[in-house]
């Protein structure tokens, strides 16, 4: 491939100023046009935050329900045990000392069935938000789709001028020679991806400086390749713009 002369070099990148221009308004497009979708998907996330956080709290309070339970069946095989062997127990102190040993159990045990409804009634609650939550979740998460589905083609549409964007650019950028093209990509990535700037008239189309009027007509002859003193981007006139069809 012959290398492109200068005033060559100049209109290419007067076409890459072009369709990075268009690329970036495709970008912002993709952004705005499904913002309401995305917002549903937002409230579709949040709802199903919510929704696990109820699963885990009645989780939770199943678990320590179980617990509760095992510890009271215990407690109950205890004093089974202890019941029938007061019943056998000759000597009166030993007989009083389980029967007081059982009572403190069965107090013991009241106090855990206070706490074991109180599990049953956190659990009752987080099945209740769940369920609630479940409805909206639902609502959201169709609420979303029907916005999906609006935008649907639209994105599908601005994704793929946005890939044809990037084929050109891809293309322009290997037509270029690799030293120029490291250069652009240097500037662009500094310069909020804007690597070109357009003259119009004597002043930089991006950063609105004025420019040496001689630099302006050699730039517009594609004699120099030279870049804005103040904003560093490549500079190429507003006639190649033209020329590239732009
Ligand atoms: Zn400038």
């Amino acid at each position: 491939m012959s290398q492109p002369t200068l005033a060559e070099q100049l209109v290419l990148l007067a076409e890459l100023a072009n369709v990075d221009q268009k690329a970036r308004a495709i970008a912002d497009k993709l952004e705005t046009v499904p913002a309401a979708a995305k917002k549903a998907d937002e409230a579709v996330q949040a709802l199903q935050k919510q929704l696990d956080d109820a699963e885990g709290k009645k989780d939770a309070a199943d678990k320590a329900k179980k617990q509760i339970e095992n510890e009271l069946a215990d407690e109950r095989a205890k004093i089974r045990k202890w019941e029938s062997r007061a019943n056998e127990l000759r000597g009166e102190r030993e007989h009083a000392a389980l029967v007081s040993e059982i009572s403190a159990t069965k107090r013991a045990m009241h106090r855990l069935e206070d706490t074991q409804l109180e599990h049953m009634e956190a659990q009752e609650a987080a099945q209740k938000l769940g369920g609630e939550l479940k409805g909206k979740h639902g609502k959201a998460a169709a609420l979303a789709a029907e916005e999906w589905l609006k935008v649907d083609a639209d994105v599908k549409a601005l994704k793929a001028e946005h890939e044809g964007y990037a084929v050109a650019r891809k293309s322009l950028l290997e037509k270029l020679p690799a030293a120029l093209t490291k250069r652009y990509e240097t500037i662009a990535a500094k310069r909020a991806g804007v690597g070109v700037s357009i003259i119009k008239g004597e002043m930089c189309g991006s950063c609105k400086r004025m420019l040496p009027p001689q630099l302006c007509i050699q730039v517009r002859k594609g004699q120099v390749l030279e870049a804005c003193n103040s904003c560093q981007r490549l500079l190429v006139h507003e006639d190649m713009t033209k020329a590239a069809g732009a």
